[in-house]
């Protein structure tokens, strides 16, 4: 027990020691660039708003730094009180509740840890965001957010754990194949319940309003047959000025959602350039991909659970050592595919590229998506001059000027 608690303080002690240096590495990089700003940005940014971009993500650093203290604290936690037994009685216990209690044991350590991070979130939109101007939201508003986050955390966290829990209780070591099979099903029905039902909790949609920009969105969406069921607006001014717009979908349930922020910033011809990348995305497959891979981890997830719980199965039974497995892979999981982020992020950069030559194939020039990508990076102070190492391990979207240059026209 002892060898693997230290395996795992070993594999947590690494990641969140290289995430610092990550970090470190970025400030060191940006501020010997400060003095003078690099000659490919010339023409992008003006002196003023390069000043501003790297003081708004020297804050962000900063402020991600502490968010590595504060998660490795958690887990350190967590591992003591594994480590020293108070984690084993309190299995003990929740098992002769059954498997709501079960559920409770994996459910709560994850749900304090996700607490942890509450103080540094709300510094981070009413310190660093309110200093750079990007917060609208208010503490009020905050507050809701977070309590109903939790709660639907709480929720879905619930219903998953459980019912995996019981598959293995009815199953045997035989549940992880029917897990699998859950979890798959789970995630389709996540992601087309999510802009329906979930995503109006937080926010408001309003169809488009007639226009050109409308006009101009359909015509494009029609000369590229991508079918859609509507257009919206979502009110995201309410909490922050950063912009965005996304599709959710597939099919004739496709839904095109455009960030209210998004509107005010860009000109209906750069809207338009934006969508066709979204519906560059889709034309490649980038979507049903991105499910397949989703899929994939599900699988990995469900034989890693089962494959961890026969080895964890104390006295209890096969519910007791899934619990135990959950819990390690929720709390440990993420420092091991830290590892293997640079290839998720690579391949997410390459699908970027794909997109952007699409929409500059649709839109018969790249001249709007140039125009559209640099304005809001500029109006969200995307950092000018990212490490390459934090780009590979971080970056799901290219840095702008390697963006701009690969852009035709
Ligand atoms: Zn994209």
């Amino acid at each position: 027990m002892n060898l693997v608690v230290l395996a795992c303080l070993l594999l947590v002690l690494t990641q969140h020691g290289f995430e610092a240096l990550l970090l470190a590495l970025q400030n060191r990089h940006q501020e010997r660039l400060r003095a003078a700003m690099p000659e490919h940005l010339q023409g992008l940014l003006s002196a003023q708003e390069y000043a501003k971009a790297l003081d708004y993500n020297a804050d962000k650093n900063r402020l991600a730094l502490a968010g590595e203290a504060v998660d490795l604290l958690g887990v350190l936690i967590l591992l003591a009180l594994a480590w020293s037994g108070p984690l084993a009685s309190w299995l003990a216990l929740a098992g002769r509740h059954g498997l709501a209690g079960l559920a409770l044991f994996v459910l709560l350590p994850l749900l304090a840890l996700s607490a942890l991070d509450w103080p540094l979130d709300y510094m981070r939109q009413f310190r660093v965001e309110a200093r750079h101007g990007f917060n609208k939201s208010t503490p009020g508003l905050w507050l809701v957010d977070q309590l109903k986050s939790l709660a639907l955390a709480a929720g879905l966290g619930f219903l998953v754990i459980w019912a995996l829990l019981a598959l293995a209780r009815a199953l045997g070591p035989a549940w992880w194949v029917w897990g699998f099979a859950f979890l798959a099903g789970f995630q389709v029905v996540l992601m087309l319940a999510w802009p329906r039902w979930i995503m109006p909790l937080f926010n408001r949609f309003s169809p488009l309003p007639e226009g050109v920009l409308k006009q101009q969105l359909l015509a494009l969406a029609g000369r590229t047959g991508f079918e859609i069921s509507g257009l919206f607006v979502m009110d995201s001014s309410k909490r922050s000025s950063h912009a965005n717009a996304f599709f959710t979908g597939f099919g004739r349930f496709r839904r095109i959602v455009l960030f209210d922020t998004l509107t005010a910033q860009l000109t209906a011809e750069q809207t338009t350039a934006v969508l066709a990348h979204e519906i560059g995305h889709s034309k490649h497959g980038h979507t049903l991909k991105g499910l397949g891979l989703s899929l994939a981890g599900a699988l990995a997830f469900a034989f890693a659970a089962h494959w961890l719980s026969l080895r964890s199965a104390g006295p209890g039974g096969p519910a007791e050592g899934l619990a135990w497995a959950l819990l390690a892979l929720a709390v440990l999981g993420p420092s091991l595919l830290f590892w293997v982020s640079p290839l998720s992020a690579a391949l997410s950069r390459r699908w970027e590229y794909q997109a952007d030559a699409y929409a500059c194939q649709a839109c018969g020039s790249g001249q709007a998506l140039r125009q559209a990508l640099a304005c809001l990076n500029q109006n969200s102070l995307g950092n000018p001059v990212p490490h390459p190492l934090l780009v590979a391990f971080h970056y799901s979207h290219p840095p702008l000027p390697e963006r701009l240059r690969r852009l035709p026209g």
